[in-house]
């Protein structure tokens, strides 16, 4: 059923503190990726419309920068607490655009306010430095926001991806332009309202909903942005990098990955299977940091696919709306067909077992989403796609090894280098896994979780720089030193 231009929730770019449309009236519409209804639409800006942000962003620069940590970080704790107290629609809202299970989009939604309360209350210890020098004198180091930053964000995980950029940019004491991705603007710019809501001055956060290629282009090439911070694919993150180095710009970028999960032979089997279920499956595999290859030892392999196989064929598919569903659809046609070729063409090729799943999910209800089913695939040959890209969806591809120099050398066959996994009980494998695999993070029987105490960020194509921790809040600001000389 289509919804009345009525019905909408009539978002609107928030730039300097007031909706505003977009100058040439043109219009992205937003689907809810589970039915295909139209949930509502949003402006598709323009250039111009960038440098309206840009101007407003610096006009709110110099009363930002003026406020104490302190005074930015009260702003931030009380938008969590708001954030926290409307979560519910928070995540509605979310679900619909997005099309995750309710349960992962309140989950996304309170990861955000972790973020903003994180970055709160690290605020009153944020202070200079004092160097001393003998004789020559002493210093004082300070630090001081970089200025208006351009933020690009993703359509997978889009609240807590603005919470990783906008909690260190905005208490660094910067002011920002962000950019959401056109299927998934709503939510980003009903979390500004709040930040505004909650004392945060108008421009000093400004939303330009609009396309990549326009709206983000602009925003990268703008001389008034100093950093550029995005969250994407590879194509689009290097095109961005050779736009913004002609002009220095900053850069953070994460680019994904091709995680591989690594199960020893001493590994708790069910606690590995749930990582495996959880790390794949989770947001319909559109995760970062998903469980993208899975390398299991030889003696245990039976078992741990049997049990894999049975919990995958257990998942509850649907409308992230309803209750008990455990994955939603893909977010976007393009997205779908992506997984639809690339599981086609590893069956025609033999280059893989497809022992569940292996194609879309299109019986009525569900012949208007965007589902594909939870697929699983085993003795996938190294040189395989599944292997070798980043498949952003819900299909698990399984290698046997038979021991842990294989493992190694298997999950280090990858341009990336963003998360991975060691399953085992022994403490000298999980070291050599933490030495040897090439990854920003390593966890040790876990997968996925990245909490905001924790840097995170990859190696090789996965990006530069990282979010998350201490390390963020130094990305978005840079030392300034007064030399005393006595
Ligand atoms: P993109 O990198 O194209 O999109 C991410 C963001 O970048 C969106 O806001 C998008 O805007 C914007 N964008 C697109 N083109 C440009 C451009 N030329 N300049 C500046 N910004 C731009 O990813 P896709 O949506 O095409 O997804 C493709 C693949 O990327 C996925 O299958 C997955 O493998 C990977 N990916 C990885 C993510 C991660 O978390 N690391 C997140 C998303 C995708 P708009 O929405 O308007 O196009």
């Amino acid at each position: 059923m289509e919804r009345y231009e009525d019905e909408w929730l009539n978002m609107l770019m928030r730039i300097g503190g007031t909706d505003v449309g977009s100058l040439d009236d043109s219009w992205i519409n937003v689907k809810n990726p589970a039915t295909g209804e139209q949930v509502d639409r949003v402006p598709a800006g323009s250039t111009d419309d960038v440098s309206r942000a840009v101007d407003a962003a610096g006009a709110a620069s110099a009363g930002w920068k003026k406020k104490t940590v302190r005074e930015r970080g009260i702003i931030l704790f009380h938008a969590a607490e708001k954030v926290r107290e409307q979560h519910k629609e928070l995540a509605r809202l979310l679900t619909l655009e997005q099309g995750k299970p309710l349960r992962e989009a309140i989950d996304e939604v309170r990861g955000y306010a972790n973020i903003l309360e994180f970055y709160a209350g690290i605020s009153a210890s944020q202070q200079g430095e004092m160097v001393r020098l003998g004789t020559s004198g002493d210093a004082l180091v300070v630090r001081e926001p970089l200025g208006i930053c351009g933020v690009i964000i993703p359509w997978n995980m889009p609240v807590l991806i603005m919470g990783w950029k906008v909690g260190p940019a905005l208490l660094a004491g910067n002011t920002m332009v962000l950019k959401p991705a056109s299927t998934t603007p709503l939510t980003n710019l009903r979390l500004a309202q709040i930040l505004e809501a909650s004392g945060l001055p108008p421009g000093v956060l400004n939303i330009v909903t609009g396309q990549g290629e326009i709206v983000g282009e602009a925003l990268v090439k703008h001389p008034g942005i100093q950093k550029i911070s995005f969250t994407g694919s590879c194509t689009t993150g290097l095109r961005i990098r050779e736009l913004a180095t002609s002009q220095l710009k900053e850069l953070t970028l994460e680019l994904g990955g091709s995680d591989p999960m690594i199960v020893m032979d001493d590994a708790d089997i069910d606690k590995a299977v749930d990582g495996a279920l959880r790390g794949r499956f989770y947001n319909a595999g559109q995760t970062c940091t998903a469980v993208k290859r899975l390398f299991v030892h030889d003696a245990i392999a039976d078992t741990f696919m049997q049990k894999l196989k049975q919990r995958i064929e257990g998942l509850k598919i649907g409308n992230g709306l309803e209750a008990g569903v455990d994955m939603g659809p893909l977010n976007s046609p393009v997205q779908r067909e992506r997984i639809v070729q690339i599981v086609d063409a590893t069956r025609d090729a033999d280059a893989g077992t497809i022992l569940t799943g292996g194609g879309v999910l299109n019986e009525t209800p569900y012949d208007r989403g965007l589902f594909y089913r939870p697929t699983l695939v085993a003795d996938v040959m190294p040189e395989n796609r599944l292997m070798s890209e980043e498949v952003f969806g819900p299909v698990l591809p399984v290698m046997t090894v038979p021991d842990l120099d294989t493992a190694i050398r298997e999950a280090n066959r990858t341009r990336y280098g963003l998360g991975a996994s060691v399953w085992t009980t022994n403490l000298h494998t999980a070291k050599r896994a933490f030495d040897e695999v090439h990854a920003g993070i390593v966890w040790v029987n876990r997968h996925l979780t990245v909490p905001p105490e924790v840097p995170f960020g990859g190696m090789n194509e996965s990006g530069i720089g990282r979010e998350n921790g201490l390390h963020a809040l130094d990305s978005y600001s840079r030392t300034k030193t007064l030399f005393l000389g006595w």
